[in-house]
């Protein structure tokens, strides 16, 4: 048993996430939760909502809200949806909560006190109109660099390139458009990250497991130099900046950047608190993030959007590795491209694209958990389209793995009741069925320990189509009426073959696959990786005589009106405008 730590970028607060947002981070995440518990390894997956910054005080606003109270409310809808997703974590926390101002103002300090940190006088954009400063990405002007005109002042969705607001050609306010800027003097905590960038790259160098997208992005911040970047920002809402420790900074807050990632510290502390005495909590915590005091035989996996890789291969690290104590960093860090909407972006306000809450409305969260994860975006952009999301389910859910599961049982109610049939000894063809099972799940677990999802579903796609190859080829509904004991034996190693679905189903389609496992009630639990293989476990445990409970259907087939109908709803191939400045999906996301 080896121990896992697995955290998933954590969702912006303000609203419901798309379909691309879940496959980008948090579905991946709980996939990899769900394979390494089933395999029987001890695992905390952790996930939080991010919840300071502007956009969080301009959703409040807009709501009509206090930004708290925005925040608390939008946590607990996004904490429903991810529960009745099936996001199995460990604990759902909030980078506003205490836990993670001590930990921030912590990690501060002993940053300052290893010398990283300094005070810079920043020249800053006031908005006279909105009697306020403008956060970076809240000025809106022509990049320098290519000249695209909707530039942000952080950076340039077009190019690609990191920006400052004052680099903007003719800045405006995005919040109320004002051209009515100052630029007024502010000081700041800079975090040195260029004092770091050598230990940095050394790290990297030694990630040579990281998948290519996440070295290639690492390597060309590295390559570009890694600058120097404020941590503090001249804002309402977020951690303030403790005046003993700053006192040149007293007054202002950290910035989300800084205070996000280290609440995967802060979440994790809420669930130690919660579930640990006071004396405990702070040892438990210890064990999963301090490798000096027990997180050294760790295994920590992030997920991530590729826009998320530069804050976690880099920035975070700085933080973690300047502040001069052990802390656990990341070893595997996977991430992912974007999942496109007919090539373009999900748009709340252009009502494009699904939403978590859209998509439980219309199906089971299975049925989304499987198309996404056997289309997620791993080597290039993907796009959703109704076409794609309708062969997933009705071939794959439908046709092959619900077709074999319901076969075999009507056969087996029909023709010997509600039990195991007894009688025939297995020959040849269940020798060849075994060898081939085996051969599937071993290619399936090793994609699932590389990572590699879209091939893990693949073989499960595959493992799945053997049981109907298998009972095409011993044909029960034809020997029954001449061989009773060799179609008892064929149904049996059937019904041996669908636990076997079951259980390795089980971190993708968790809710089917227990549906499916409550069919053997005598079978209480069959681990995922077993010495002995988990074809032979489940030919073991499935025995002659024990009780069937028929599942109900497990899939039910999408007719095309049906795919139309919300392809028509949701906006579909007809909304397909898509231009290069108008791709990402990431939007909010940080953490
Ligand atoms: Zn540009």
């Amino acid at each position: 048993m080896a121990r896992h730590l697995i955290t998933s970028a954590l969702p912006y607060i303000n609203g419901v996430k798309h379909l691309g947002n879940l496959v980008g981070s948090m579905l991946p995440a709980d996939v990899h939760a769900r394979y390494l518990r089933a395999a029987g390894h001890d695992v905390l997956a952790i996930c939080a909502t991010d919840e300071h910054g502007t956009p969080a005080e301009l959703a409040a606003l807009e709501a009509g809200q206090d930004v708290a109270e925005y925040c608390a409310e939008q946590h607990e809808v996004q904490k429903d949806l991810g529960d009745r997703f099936g996001l199995s974590w460990d604990w759902f926390g909030r980078t506003s909560r205490p836990q993670n101002r001590n930990l921030t103002a912590h990690l501060a300090r002993r940053l300052r006190d290893e010398g990283f940190t300094e005070i810079r006088t920043t020249a800053q954009v006031y908005s006279v109109a909105d009697g306020r400063f403008l956060p970076d990405r809240y000025v809106i002007g022509t990049c320098p660099n290519c000249g695209y005109e909707r530039a942000r002042g952080d950076q340039c969705e077009n190019c690609g390139k990191q920006l400052d607001p004052t680099d903007l050609i003719e800045p405006r306010s995005a919040v109320s458009g004002s051209t009515d800027l100052q630029v007024r003097d502010s000081a700041h905590v800079f975090l040195r990250q260029s004092a770091l960038a050598d230990r940095i790259r050394a790290w990297v160098d030694a990630k040579e497991g990281w998948p290519q997208l996440t070295r290639s992005i690492a390597y060309k911040w590295l390559d570009e130099g890694l600058e120097d970047r404020g941590i503090t920002r001249d804002l309402a809402w977020g951690f303030p900046v403790d005046p003993e420790d700053f006192p040149e900074a007293a007054g202002k807050v950290w910035y989300v950047w800084f205070d996000a990632p280290i609440g995967y510290l802060g979440a994790t502390r809420e669930w130690t608190d919660e579930r640990f005495t006071p004396d405990e909590s702070a040892a438990e915590f210890d064990r999963w993030w301090r490798t000096d005091r027990g997180a050294a035989d760790v295994t920590y996996t992030q997920f991530m959007g590729k826009d998320n890789v530069p804050f976690h291969a880099l920035s975070f690290p700085a933080t973690l590795l300047g502040s001069g104590e052990p802390w656990k960093l990341v070893d595997r860090l996977k991430s992912f491209n974007w999942l496109t909407y007919y090539g373009g972006k999900f748009s709340t306000s252009e009502h494009r694209g699904v939403f978590m809450s859209d998509a439980l409305e219309l199906l089971p969260a299975d049925y989304w958990r499987w198309y996404l994860m056997a289309n997620a975006p791993e080597s290039d952009d993907t796009s959703f389209t109704w076409e794609l999301f309708g062969d997933a389910v009705n071939k794959d859910l439908v046709g092959t793995f619900g077709n074999f599961v319901n076969r075999t049982v009507t056969q087996v109610v029909r023709h010997f009741g509600e039990e195991v049939p007894g009688g025939g000894e297995p020959g040849a063809q269940e020798a060849e069925l075994a060898e081939r099972v085996d051969e599937r799940l071993a290619e399936y677990l090793g994609h699932l320990d590389a990572l590699e999802f879209r091939k893990a579903t693949a073989s499960l796609r595959a493992l799945w189509a053997e049981g109907n190859v298998y009972l095409e080829a011993r044909e029960p509904w034809k020997t029954v009426k001449v061989d009773r004991d060799r179609t008892a034996c064929t149904l049996r190693t059937a019904l041996a073959l669908a636990l076997v679905h079951s259980v390795a189903s089980s971190p993708f389609v968790p809710h089917s696959a227990e549906r499916l496992r409550l069919a053997f009630p005598s079978v209480l639990e069959v681990p995922l990786v077993l010495d002995g293989g988990l074809r032979s476990a489940a030919a073991e445990v499935v025995r002659a005589g024990d009780p069937l409970v028929p599942p109900s259907l497990m899939f039910r087939k999408l007719a095309p009106e049906e795919l139309d109908g919300w392809s028509m709803r949701f906006g579909g191939a007809a909304a397909d405008d898509g231009g290069v400045a108008d791709r990402g999906a990431g939007d909010e996301e940080a953490g």
